[in-house]
């Protein structure tokens, strides 16, 4: 086990811990009136993460120790760190809302508080390791590690540039440690041999390469970090979020009563799994995964044309059944021709129409091709029981 994991390890396994005795508390006294628990949470929870606060702090101290003795040939003591009990029992107090009148939920209140015992003790261990790096006069460089299910674009962008900081402040730690749904890890750079620092480095490279990825798609020659962010979260995918959504069957349809909600989520999920089969960290780069709800019919599509049902638009936008999907971003769905990130969905409606009205027909008179904005647009359109539908809209090849 490499020297990071050993700290990982040691700190999952010490929040672990506080979870569980948290659990305990719940077991024992979540019946009592709430008031009353509310009180008690007040009282334990503080003196909780203190205990297990200072657990973490110290294994994060030893471990400093010990990590930095098997490569510099110096002493150097590490100063443990421990809780901030004063935000511990703000927090308690906040989630402790959950326990009263009508929007009580035992539940929520539960993991609102096994997060925050956990994300205290472990901020004890991280605090320590910072604190060591600060007053370290071997000055190492560290760098912001990602744990587990990490999805904040923010921490991402920190965790890709991999052991360059020195101080804090480079460190752009105005983005907070530590956050809801952050276990980032401040890690220094003691690496023992090249191999294990080439091993390290690897999910740095692999981060940086998304980096400079969503960097080269954004149209500025010195794009902002909050521009990067912004695209970076638009290439990544939740998949837990998304199966979460999924698992709860929808019945209804699109107001034209043409595409049914449960067709469209089982397809959705289709899509979803070959992305996570593919890209199982979640970054798909500029695929997408067509959204929650299905498009309804154009509302502005004229009367006097061929119909332009809620069904067929969809399919010309995010595909179904080995066609379709020319909306920018899902023609990778089935390989497919795509349009550009400038064509909007008014942009598409409008440029359907007009191609339907005034288009050329070609291969018979099954399909309408027309020039709009110079991008060559092609409208097909079928006549089913006496009544003429298009049936997709795609661009030229
Ligand atoms: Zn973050
Ligand atoms: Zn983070």
């Amino acid at each position: 086990m490499d020297h990071i994991s050993k700290l990982t390890r040691s700190q999952q396994r010490i929040a672990h811990l506080a979870k569980a005795a948290l659990d305990d508390l719940w077991r024992k006294y979540s019946t009592l009136p709430p008031q009353q628990f509310q009180d008690l949470l007040l009282e334990l929870l503080p003196a909780l993460v203190d205990d297990y606060g200072k657990a973490a702090g110290s294994a994060a101290a030893q471990w400093y120790e010990e990590t930095r003795a098997a490569v510099l040939n110096s002493e150097f003591r590490s100063r443990t760190q421990t809780a901030n009990l004063d935000a511990v029992r703000g927090s308690v107090r906040w989630a402790g809302g959950d326990l009263f009148g009508k929007r009580r939920d035992l539940n929520l209140a539960h993991d609102k508080m096994s997060a925050i015992v956990q994300r205290h003790v472990r901020g004890a261990g991280r605090d320590t390791v910072l604190d060591s790096i600060k007053r370290d006069p071997a000055k190492p460089r560290w760098a912001r590690r990602m744990q587990g299910r990490e999805t904040c674009g923010w921490c991402r962008m920190l965790a890709s540039r991999g052991f360059i900081y020195k101080t804090e402040e480079t460190a752009g730690t105005a983005h907070a440690w530590g956050h809801d749904r952050c276990d980032c890890e401040a890690v220094p750079d003691f690496s023992f041999t090249e191999e294990q620092f080439t091993a390290q480095n690897v999910e740095v490279d692999h981060l940086y390469n998304q980096y400079l990825d969503v960097r080269s798609r954004i149209d500025s020659l010195a794009p902002t970090d909050a521009e990067i962010v912004a695209e970076w979260d638009r290439s990544m995918v939740n998949y837990r979020e998304v199966r979460k959504q999924l698992s709860k069957e929808r019945n209804g349809a699109t107001l034209d009563g043409t595409l049914q909600q449960r067709d469209w989520d089982r397809r959705r999920l289709e899509v979803l799994t070959r992305l996570e089969r593919e890209f199982p960290d979640g970054y798909i780069g500029t695929r997408r995964l067509p959204p929650r709800n299905p498009a309804q019919a154009p509302a502005g599509w004229p009367s006097d044309l061929p119909m332009l049902r809620a069904k067929e638009w969809n399919h010309a936008l995010y595909g179904e059944n080995l066609a379709g999907g020319h909306l920018y971003g899902y023609g990778w769905i089935n390989d497919r021709p795509e349009f550009d990130a400038t064509h909007t969905l008014e942009w598409l409606v409008a440029a359907a129409a007009k191609v339907t009205r005034d288009g050329m027909p070609v291969q018979g008179s099954k399909r309408l091709e027309g020039v709009v904005d110079g991008v060559t647009v092609h409208v097909s359109v079928a006549v089913r029981r006496g009544v003429a539908r298009v049936t997709s809209i795609f661009p030229k090849t």
